[in-house]
């Protein structure tokens, strides 16, 4: 599998464009379509699927123009479905944790509530593409109506225990660069939040952001 990342809108939201053998999955479509567009057909890829993170704008912006020009239908994980405004028509909703055959390679649908209920996170080899759950050094916001510090404190709890090795790809690219290049290994190791969910619930709470 080969990723390609895109930096996109002025949020850094970041669209990812896993490859293999031609085909390609692309999750969190978001704000220049065009751009997108450029990168499928410049590397003669076809879009096979779509999935989304979470039900946040800033993640799916625009995404109903791709699903319908390539004639998909979005994974997101139901309960945050209302939340996306995309219409029902265009979206394939899941319950819960999923296994399935994407691309031609395994892919494994992790529910991860917190920031939002329909939170996921996508693990397909030695990659995961965390959202807006963990970003390097920092988890997401818990402070939505649609959040729940404890369920992100679980979140983080069962990311931690991906192997250490476990290549991190999150939602945003906030002050870095495309590939921060950070492991599950680091995080348990650096980021305060994760180092926190897993060792002490009050002072996790209390840091949240
Ligand atoms: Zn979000």
């Amino acid at each position: 599998m080969k990723i390609r990342t895109l930096i996109l809108g002025e949020m850094l939201n970041c669209t990812y464009i896993a490859e293999n053998n031609g085909r390609a999955l692309i999750i969190d479509p978001s704000w220049q379509m065009d751009n997108i567009y450029c990168v499928l057909e410049e590397n003669k890829l076809t879009p096979q699927a779509v999935i989304f993170t979470h039900g946040h704008f800033d993640h799916l912006q625009g995404a109903a123009q791709l699903l319908k020009k390539y004639n998909l239908k979005g994974y997101i994980e139901e309960n945050d479905v209302l939340l996306s405004g995309i219409q029902p028509d265009l979206l394939q909703p899941f319950k819960g944790d999923f296994k399935t055959n994407i691309i031609g390679l395994p892919v494994e649908f992790m529910h991860t509530p917190g920031h939002t209920k329909g939170s996921i996170c996508i693990k397909i080899e030695d990659a995961v593409f965390t959202g807006d759950t963990l970003f390097a050094g920092a988890c997401g916001r818990t402070d939505f109506e649609e959040s729940d510090p404890a369920q992100m404190q679980k979140s983080l709890i069962r990311l931690a225990g991906l192997p250490p090795e476990t290549k991190v790809y999150s939602g945003h690219a906030y002050g870095q660069d495309e590939n921060s290049g950070t492991t599950i290994g680091c995080e348990i190791k650096n980021n305060p939040f994760m180092k926190l969910a897993v060792s002490d619930t009050k002072a996790f709470e209390d840091m949240l952001p």
